[in-house]
């Protein structure tokens, strides 16, 4: 399962943040999550609660933020939105698009409970 490893690398990341900061616990993790990332939100949130626990990450809630696909054409200058895996500019039908965004995956937000609370 893919998002396993995906969930892993997010819980390593957490979890040395989390330390760092030297939190007692882990209350809230975003994650964003282009759509080209081919991710399931839902496996995603069961590995994540999986590898959670036994950790100060145990309670967390993991809330996901879904990135849309953006282009860029370089004719017209523009950016927009890319629907139906329509990868041209909707203002010019140009093909030489440059995507701007859609494959990212990575930490939004981390919340924390620190020692002194
Ligand atoms: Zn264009």
């Amino acid at each position: 399962m893919h998002e396993l490893g995906i969930a892993q690398s997010i819980m390593q990341i957490v979890l040395s943040e989390a330390e760092r900061a030297r939190a007692r616990k882990v209350l809230k993790v975003t994650v964003k999550v282009g759509e080209l990332a081919g991710v399931l939100p839902d496996s995603l949130t069961f590995c994540f609660n999986l590898l959670a626990k036994s950790t100060i990450a145990e309670h967390a809630l993991l809330t996901i933020e879904k990135v849309p696909i953006r282009g860029y054409c370089s004719q017209c200058e523009s950016e927009f939105v890319i629907a139906d895996h329509r990868y041209c500019c909707n203002t010019c039908g140009n093909k030489h698009i440059e995507l701007v965004s859609g494959r990212e995956l990575q930490i939004g937000q981390l919340e924390i409970e620190d020692e002194t609370d």
